[in-house]
């Protein structure tokens, strides 16, 4: 007699939607001469001296537990990194934590802060984990949909009309997964004014706080008034091509980092010992490198943001990450419709808008985060795929 199952399984969990992300990938994995421009990793490989510290890590010993909160070093260097990179000044006795990978720094975030029914306002199209990691933690993920008219980014006023008595924050995320939109000090000023009147936290997703191209990037932390209602989120996956490694950090308030790490205390004791010795040298010795990809990145970004407006693929020019966010509205197809038949008819993997939320709809994610050959041949492909979809159109 077969289990049934569904009983003892927990109803917010079960009824959570699985990730739209993955959806195409296991289609794409059991195709030939697929070019991805799906998957949102650098195609870099670690630098060398960093994988080079994590080995000499493990032939030296360093296989132990480590504090909760991370080695004292590595926090005492991300505290520098904090105040050198984005000018906010942390400290590393009681102000940091490193996670495993910034995916648990926003659930920390969330568990530290939520009371059942609490609501956290998303900007959308956002990154897929945040709503079902708010639900995780028996908060409401309320979702304020963005559009390309204003670049994507979210109005004060947008914001101001989701708050109600239940608010307790709003997830922020610049540059931005997937539209690659970034929120400069004038535009977070103006948010942290509304946030600031309503007594709201902001939770900060800096991970791509590497990846910015026009200008400086600024931390919400840095503005007048928020040091005090933020937790910073950053990492060391996609600025130092680290994301296998798992390793994230959070800082925030000495009273939000308290609760923090007791959570941690007991769902995960530490991040890996070796691997935080390999991203001590991360922070130290590898500017030169983490420039070097930015520069890339930037030259791609530039490339491929030309080539989709030249094949009538309209997008702004995103300010940071790596990733496009065209429209396909032209096609008539949906998202779903167009990222599918890409990859079938020309074998380009490309994630649909409408996995990051309703107002994605419309529109696809591409990720830049591989070579400039590979990017022209894709381009090539989708420019073939549209002509031929203009050709349908007209017969
Ligand atoms: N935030 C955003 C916006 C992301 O795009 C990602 C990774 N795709 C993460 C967080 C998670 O990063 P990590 O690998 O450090 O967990």
């Amino acid at each position: 007699m077969s289990m049934q199952y569904e009983r003892f399984l927990s109803k917010t969990a079960a009824n959570l939607a699985p990730s739209g992300i993955r959806k195409f990938f296991d289609l794409a994995a059991t195709m030939e001469n697929v070019i991805s421009l799906g998957v949102g990793e650098p195609d870099f490989i670690t630098p060398w001296n960093i994988r080079e510290h994590a080995i000499e890590a493990i032939q030296d010993g360093y296989t132990s537990y480590t504090a909760n909160a991370g080695l004292l070093e590595l926090r005492e260097e991300i505290s520098n990194y904090l105040d050198k990179r984005f000018n906010v000044k942390y400290a590393a006795d009681d102000q940091i934590i490193v996670t495993v990978g910034a995916s648990q720094s926003i659930d920390l975030a969330f568990r530290a802060i939520l009371n059942p029914g609490d609501e956290v306002l998303i900007i959308e199209p956002a990154f897929v984990s945040y709503s079902a990691l708010v639900t995780l933690a028996g908060g409401i993920p309320v979702p304020i949909a963005t559009s390309a008219e204003n670049g994507f980014a979210v109005t004060p006023e947008q914001i101001e009309a989701a708050i109600t008595d239940r608010t307790k924050a709003i997830l922020l995320c610049s540059p931005n997964n997937p539209t690659g939109t970034c929120l400069n000090r004038e535009a977070l000023t103006a948010i942290s004014q509304i946030i600031i009147k309503n007594d709201l936290l902001v939770v900060s997703d800096e991970i791509y706080a590497e990846l910015s191209y026009d200008g400086d990037f600024t931390s919400m932390s840095a503005i007048p008034g928020m040091y005090e209602r933020t937790i910073l989120i950053n990492g060391f996956s996609k600025g130092f091509a680290m994301t296998g490694w798992r390793l994230g950090f959070l800082a925030a308030p000495r009273e939000l980092i308290q609760v923090m790490v007791k959570i941690y205390q007991y769902t995960t004791m530490c991040a890996p010992h070796m691997l935080q010795r390999g991203a001590l040298e991360a922070l130290r010795n590898s500017r030169d490198q983490v420039e070097n990809m930015r520069q890339h990145y930037w030259r791609r970004r530039n490339f491929t943001v030309q080539a989709l407006n030249q094949i009538g693929l309209h997008c702004h020019t995103p300010g940071g990450a790596f990733y496009v966010f065209p429209s396909i509205q032209k096609t008539g197809l949906t998202s779903d419709e167009f990222a599918e038949r890409l990859l079938l008819e020309e074998r380009v993997a490309v994630v649909p808008g409408n996995a990051f939320g309703e107002s994605g709809e419309g529109y696809v994610r591409l990720s830049y985060a591989t070579s400039i050959d590979h990017l022209q041949e894709a381009m090539n492909r989708m420019d073939r795929f549209v002509k031929k979809l203009e050709g349908t159109h007209h017969t």
